[in-house]
């Protein structure tokens, strides 16, 4: 449905964006996601049609579009602050393209009364002033006057960012039901990695204007591609050698396949807090068969209600574990000694930079 191929977009000697190859399907909820100034926005804004790029073509389903007018695209976009019109009452910010377009008058009626209900705006809203509505509110109208055009692809940039944490979780999922019911090609751009993972079929994460790794929200938590990704989405927790060479020693007596290159010196190896877990009173030979173990000292905890963090400290390095809420319960106080397990399968390992 879009596809980037090899696209670069510089400013002047600042590279944004290099050589891009993406491929997004019909349909698909997609995210661009990565820290400010990755070049997420620079390559929504390109396939927009606002940014030409310096290298590479950009493809909307057959159709070669890189010197295309941006209208001429059929792609409808939401901007972070709305852009709407202050002047105008709701139906007509909603409605602004189709009377670009010369719609009639009564037809503009029906899709708009159409497009405010699938959208959650109640018809009392609609002839509010914009300025009236909250900023929940205002983001349906943006979505509304985007989506009464029938784009064939929905570019949105960082939707959500400018409203409360609470807000923001509940229209992150009336989002996703409304994007699943339309079935629009989106394109969302996000720094918020948990928006990413909540909403997106699948994500391209970008560092430095360079992809990092195209997966499904799964395939990037828990395969992350590069130790960046690994490092940028989620927490983990950072094997020292000497962790790493007890894991090795644990692994000989439970039989664990271990066959990373564990030992070298600048490889780096990652485990997330969730993926480790915690007893006491372990034999000392080590967990069950075909984990790995290291025996460590709880430092601390950290109560977040569905799952407590414990701070082990294992000779140098100090490991975060989570563990869900009904375990809390047991609730280790510092200085109990404990044994960490894991699956040799969640040790994200990565060549040395
Ligand atoms: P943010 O979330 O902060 O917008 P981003 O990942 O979307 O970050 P971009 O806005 O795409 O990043 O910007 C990528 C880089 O290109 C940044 O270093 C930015 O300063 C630069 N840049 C973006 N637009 C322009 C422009 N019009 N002129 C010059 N430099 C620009």
């Amino acid at each position: 449905m879009i596809r980037f191929d090899d696209v670069d977009v510089t400013f002047g000697e600042h590279h944004a964006v290099r050589g891009l190859d993406l491929e997004i399907r019909e349909g698909e909820f997609f995210t661009l996601l990565g820290p400010s100034g990755c070049g997420k926005t620079t390559a929504l804004r390109s396939l927009a049609g606002f940014i030409q790029p310096s290298r590479g073509r950009i493809f909307i389903g057959d159709r070669d579009v890189t010197n295309v007018a941006s209208e001429k695209r059929g792609v409808g976009m939401v901007f972070q602050n709305y852009a709407l019109f202050p002047s105008m009452n709701v139906r007509e910010n909603i409605a602004f393209g189709l009377a670009v377009r010369k719609t009639p008058k009564a037809e503009q009626r029906r899709l708009v009364d159409e497009v405010a209900e699938r959208t959650g705006l109640a018809s009392a809203q609609l002839d509010k002033n914009v300025a009236e509505l909250s900023g929940g509110q205002q983001q349906r109208v943006a979505i509304a006057r985007a989506l009464v055009l029938t784009p064939k692809i929905l570019l949105l940039d960082e939707p959500l960012s400018n409203l409360d944490a609470k807000l923001r979780v509940q229209l992150r999922e009336q989002l996703k039901q409304l994007q699943h019911e339309v079935g629009v090609t989106t394109v969302y751009v996000t720094h918020d990695q948990e928006e990413a993972l909540t909403l997106s079929d699948r994500i391209a994460v970008l560092d430095a204007g360079e992809l990092q790794q195209v997966g499904t929200p799964e395939e990037i938590y828990d395969r992350s591609a590069t130790s960046f990704v690994c490092r940028f989405i989620g927490e983990s927790n950072r094997l020292t050698p000497t962790v790493l060479r007890r894991l090795r020693e644990s692994a000989a007596t439970s039989g664990a396949a271990f066959d990373l290159p564990l030992l070298a010196e600048d490889a780096e190896s990652y485990v997330r807090p969730e993926k480790v877990s915690v007893t006491v009173d372990a034999p000392v030979s080590g967990a069950a068969r075909g984990t790995l173990s290291v025996d460590g000292t709880v430092e601390g905890r950290t109560y977040h209600g569905s799952h407590s963090v414990y701070t082990v400290a294992v000779d140098d390095a100090k490991l975060r574990v989570s563990v869900p809420g009904t375990a809390a319960a047991k609730r280790w106080e510092p200085g109990t000694r404990v044994t960490l397990g894991m699956d040799p399968r969640w040790v994200l390992q990565y060549p040395g930079s």
